[in-house]
C-alpha cells in the first residue's frame, strides 16, 4: 500500500518523499480507520486525504468551510490530473448536473463541499446510495468553541456518523491545543482515532519582533526587501489598515485593502488580485486569511500585536507554505495592548478573563526577549531540540542584551516610585533621559533625584526598556492611562533578586546575521532564469483564469531554475512536476529554458542530489 501511495504522489505531484506523518495519516485512511491530523499550515494536510482518495475505490468527502478555499484547492486538484470537483450555491445549474453526471458515472475521485450541504436531506439521500471511500473535515477545529474560529454550521457535523456509519471519517487542522483536538473527537463521534501530532515548528520561517516606532518607515522597509514578491500587512483595525494601505500606495507599492467594513465586491476582488499576484501586498485585518491558500507569500508582517499567540501563529503561519524561506515580522507597542484591551470590553467577564490572559502572554512574548520559536513551541507544549534557533531576531543577534541590565533597569522602577507611581511610560521615559519638557519643569520632577539618571540614551531606547518591564512583569500598567507601578517582583529587582533581560538593537553589521534559512532555498537557481519562468508561469495563469501558485509553486520554479532540464523526461525530475503538469507545460518551460540558457552560455541539465 506504501508503494502505491508513494507512486501516486509521484504521478500526480511530482514529489518523491512523504513529509513527516504524511505516511502515517494516508494509511490510517486507507485502511479505514478515524484519524486526527495536526499539522501546522504548510504541512502538506491536503494531500493527506487528497493521495488516499486517489488510491481509493470510491468517491472521497471533502468538507470545507469556505468557497474560496475550495476552489482553490479543485482547480490544484484538476491542474495535477485528478478527478476532482465542488458542489456550492455558486455554480451554475449546468455545472452542478454536471458534476452529479460525474459522480453518477463513478468518474469523480474528490468532491468538495460546505457542512450544510453535506447534511442537507435531498444531498445525504444522493451520496448515501454511493460508495463513500471516506469522509475528511478540513479546519476540523472551526466545529470546536474553544478553537480560535468557531462555525456554527460545523455543528451540524455531528450527525454524519448516523448519517454515513460506514465511511471513515478524517479530521484536519493546524490548531494544536488538546482541548481542541479531543473536541472534535468527542463532537464528530470519531471511534478510537488516530491522532497524529506533527511538530509545530516551521523552520522556514524567520521570527522578529520590535518596538513600534515609524511603522509606516519599518514596514516599508521590510516591504522594500521583498520587491515583487507577494506579502501580508496585518493591523488591528479597519482605520489603520486604511492608513497603512494608502502610505505604502503613496510610496509607489501594488497594495489593496481588505476588512470587514468594504463591500464585498470590493473585498472579493483585493483578495482575487492578491492571489493572482495583482498586488504584492495585501494590507488587512484579521478578517483576512482563512480563504487564502497562496503558498508563495514570503513575509507577513504585524503592524499591531496580535490578541494571542494562537493568532500570531496562525496568521504568521500564512508565510513560506511552500517550504521555501519568509520572514515574519512583529512590530508592537503598549498602545496595542491597550487597543484590543478595549476592544475586550463587552465581552462576558469569564471569556474576558481568558482573553486579556492571552493578550498578556502575547505581551510577554514581544517584549521577554527569548528565542521566538522556542516560546512560540513552548506555548503549544512542544519544545525545540536546539539551544539557538539560528532565524529568529534573538538568535540571530538582531538585538544585544544589554550588560548592565540590573543597574539600568533599578534605575526605571525607582523613577517610577518617585514619581509616586501617577505616571505613564512616555513621561517616565523623558524624566529619565533628563528631558526640559514643559511639563516636567512645571512638575518640579527635574529635582528629583532619578532625573536624568538615563541622560546617556534616547527617550525611544529607555521606553523601550519600560515596555520590556512590563512585559516581563516588573511594572505593571493600570488605568485608562496606563499609570505605571512597580510590581512585587519589581520590588525584588530593586533589592537586587533578580535581574531582568533588556534589550538594545545590535551594532552588529547586518552580513554576520544572515538567517541559515534564507541562503538554503536558493542554492544553485539561476534567478534571472528564475524570474523569466515566473513570467512564462503569469501568462499561462491568466490564459487559464487561475492563480499562478496552482499552475507551478515558488519551490517548483526554483527546482527548474536549478536543474534547468531542456527535455520533457528531465522536466518531470522538477520538484512539483507530475505527469499531468509535464504534459500540460512541459514544452513551454522547457523552451524558455533552452532560449534562457543558450543565450548565455548557461549549463542545462544539471543532475542535482535533492
Ligand atoms: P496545509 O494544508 O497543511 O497548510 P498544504 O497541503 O497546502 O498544507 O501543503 C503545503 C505545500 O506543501 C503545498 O504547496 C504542497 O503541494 C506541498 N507539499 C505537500 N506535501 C508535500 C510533499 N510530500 N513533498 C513536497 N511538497 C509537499
Ligand atoms: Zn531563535
Amino acid at each position: 500500500m506504501i508503494e502505491r501511495l508513494r507512486e501516486t504522489i509521484e504521478k500526480y505531484w511530482g514529489y518523491k518523499e512523504f513529509r513527516p506523518l504524511q505516511k502515517e495519516a494516508m494509511e490510517h485512511l486507507c485502511n479505514r480507520r478515524d484519524v486526527i491530523v495536526v499539522l501546522p499550515t504548510g504541512g502538506g494536510k491536503s494531500l493527506c486525504f487528497q493521495v488516499p482518495a486517489v488510491t481509493s475505490s470510491g468517491l472521497a468527502i471533502v468538507v470545507s468551510p469556505l468557497i474560496s478555499l475550495m476552489k482553490d484547492q479543485v482547480d490544484a486538484l484538476t491542474e495535477c490530473g485528478v478527478p476532482a470537483a465542488r458542489i456550492d450555491s455558486s455554480l451554475t445549474p449546468e455545472e452542478r448536473e454536471k458534476t452529479l453526471e460525474l459522480i453518477r458515472s463513478r468518474q469523480l475521485k474528490l468532491l468538495y463541499m460546505s457542512p450544510e450541504r453535506l447534511v442537507m436531506d435531498s444531498f445525504t439521500k444522493f451520496l448515501q446510495k454511493l460508495d463513500l471511500s471516506f469522509i475528511a473535515i478540513d479546519e476540523a477545529h472551526c466545529i470546536s468553541m474553544w478553537g480560535h474560529d468557531f462555525r456554527p454550521e460545523y455543528r451540524q457535523l455531528r450527525t454524519l456518523r448516523k448519517l454515513f456509519p460506514n465511511a471513515p471519517i478524517g479530521a484536519y487542522t493546524a490548531t494544536a491545543t488538546e482541548q481542541v483536538r479531543h473536541d472534535i473527537a468527542e463532537q464528530l463521534s470519531l471511534n478510537d482515532p488516530a491522532m497524529l501530532v506533527g511538530s509545530f515548528d516551521r523552520p522556514n520561517l524567520i521570527y522578529k519582533v520590535q518596538a513600534k516606532n515609524r511603522i509606516i518607515k519599518q514596514v516599508g522597509e521590510i516591504i522594500d526587501r521583498h520587491r515583487d514578491e507577494s506579502g501580508i500587512v496585518y493591523c488591528i483595525r479597519r482605520r489603520d489598515v486604511e492608513e497603512m494601505a494608502a502610505a505604502l500606495t503613496a510610496k509607489g507599492l501594488r497594495v489593496a485593502p481588505y476588512h470587514a467594513g468594504l463591500p464585498d465586491e470590493t473585498r472579493k476582488k483585493n483578495q482575487d488580485d492578491f492571489a493572482t499576484d495583482k498586488v504584492d501586498t495585501i494590507v488587512a485585518t484579521i478578517a483576512f486569511g482563512m480563504g487564502i491558500d497562496k503558498s508563495n507569500v514570503r513575509y507577513v508582517i504585524h503592524a499591531g500585536m496580535p490578541k494571542s499567540l494562537e493568532h500570531y501563529q496562525q496568521e504568521s503561519g500564512r508565510a513560506g507554505r511552500d517550504g521555501l524561506e519568509a520572514e515574519c515580522c512583529l512590530f508592537y507597542s503598549a498602545g496595542d495592548y491597550g487597543t484590543w484591551k478595549s476592544l475586550m470590553r463587552d465581552m462576558d467577564p469569564k471569556a474576558m478573563e481568558v482573553a486579556v490572559a492571552k493578550l498578556g502572554r502575547m505581551y510577554s512574548y514581544c517584549t521577554e526577549g527569548v528565542c521566538r520559536r522556542k516560546a512560540i513551541l513552548g506555548y503549544f507544549g512542544q519544545s525545540l531540540d536546539k539551544s539557538d534557533c539560528g532565524a529568529c531576531d534573538i538568535c540571530l543577534g538582531d538585538v544585544d542584551s544589554i550588560d548592565d541590565a540590573l543597574v539600568t533597569a533599578q534605575k526605571i522602577l525607582s523613577c517610577v516610585l518617585r514619581l509616586g507611581e501617577r505616571f505613564g511610560g512616555a513621561y517616565t521615559a523623558l524624566v529619565l533621559i533628563g528631558s526640559r519638557d514643559q511639563r516636567i519643569l512645571e512638575n518640579g520632577h527635574d529635582n528629583l533625584t532619578t532625573y536624568g539618571l538615563l541622560r546617556d540614551y534616547d527617550s525611544r531606547s529607555v521606553h523601550d526598556w519600560i515596555e520590556q518591564l512590563t512585559g516581563q512583569g516588573f511594572l505593571e500598567k493600570t488605568g485608562e492611562f496606563n499609570v505605571l507601578s512597580v510590581t512585587t517582583e519589581g520590588r525584588r529587582v530593586l533589592k537586587a533578586e533578580v535581574t531582568p533581560r533588556l534589550l538594545c538593537p545590535t551594532k552588529k553589521p547586518e552580513r554576520e546575521r544572515k538567517a541559515k534559512v534564507a541562503t538554503n532555498g536558493w542554492q544553485g537557481v539561476d534567478k534571472g532564469l528564475f524570474d523569466a519562468l515566473r513570467k512564462a508561469r503569469a501568462t499561462l495563469a491568466r490564459e487559464r483564469g487561475v492563480p499562478a501558485f496552482v499552475i507551478f509553486g515558488d519551490a517548483a520554479l526554483r527546482d527548474m531554475a536549478r536543474k534547468r532540464p531542456s527535455t520533457l523526461d528531465r522536466f518531470l525530475d522538477v520538484k512539483g512536476v507530475g505527469q499531468t503538469k509535464a504534459k500540460q507545460y512541459g514544452r513551454i518551460m522547457t523552451e524558455r529554458i533552452r532560449a534562457y540558457c543558450v543565450e548565455r552560455s548557461v549549463e542545462m541539465d544539471l543532475t542535482v542530489v535533492d
